[in-house]
């Protein structure tokens, strides 16, 4: 069960463990928090009975371009990365990446907190961003990313009003390659394990560059996709 705290009502802290839903926006009617609670609950409820884990990260509201950018950054903390010219993703001091293209919905694992701009969030998004919170966060960010679109496009596969449009660089520098892999161990049972950390894999034996790629360190995969010659 999740419930929902407006910021400012501290007296409501408890499951903290299940995860709530804070309302970062005072421009929200009592209909639009129903209808919003109804959807994080079934994407909250689709990824936990697909993965088989509990997803205990708390999911932040908030509405307009303008109160995301604050979130995002307020969690950048320093250093960016500027990645082929446009603002397409950030890192802060710990290497943590940030996408921000569009900024619809965000994952921070360090605080263990989803961020989603819900006037123009789709189902999808809150999908998305509620398979990041389970999957591994050891892995290298593009991993994470490539896994997570994977399993968003796999669980609306018939529902596909429900996703979200993405640019062709995401299919290119994440989707792709997760695909491929799929492809190659052919048992999606076994790369949903894999993305909880119940399964391991040898990428080493995976003579596939775009593959073995997804393995790297985030830093280095994300300069060897802007100099592809490097
Ligand atoms: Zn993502």
């Amino acid at each position: 069960m999740i419930d929902y705290v407006h910021k400012d009502d501290t007296s409501n802290v408890s499951n903290l463990a299940e995860g709530k839903i804070v309302f970062l926006t005072d421009d929200i009617t009592l209909d639009e928090i129903q209808k919003l609670t109804a959807l994080v609950l079934t994407a909250k409820k689709m990824v936990e009975e697909y993965f088989g884990v509990k997803t205990t990260f708390d999911i932040l509201i908030c509405k307009g371009r303008w109160e995301m950018e604050v979130q995002v950054m307020s969690r950048r903390e320093g250093r960016n990365t500027v990645i082929n010219g446009n603002r397409r993703s950030s890192t802060n001091l710990r290497g943590e990446y940030y996408d921000l293209s569009g900024s619809v919905g965000i994952t921070d694992y360090r605080l263990e907190e989803i961020i989603i701009r819900y006037d123009i969030a789709k189902f999808g998004h809150y999908l998305h961003e509620m398979i990041h919170a389970v999957i591994l966060k050891d892995y290298p960010q593009q991993l994470r990313e490539g896994l997570a679109w994977y399993f968003t496009l796999k669980l609306t596969e018939n529902r596909r009003y429900l996703r979200q449009s993405y640019p062709a660089w995401v299919e290119r520098l994440y989707i792709s390659p997760v695909r491929k892999l799929a492809q190659i161990l052919g048992d999606d049972d076994f790369l949903r394990d894999f993305a909880t950390g119940r399964a391991s894999l040898e990428e080493e034996s995976i003579d596939d560059e775009e593959i073995q790629d997804m393995f790297l360190p985030a830093e280095l995969f994300y300069s060897k996709k802007q100099n592809p010659r490097n």
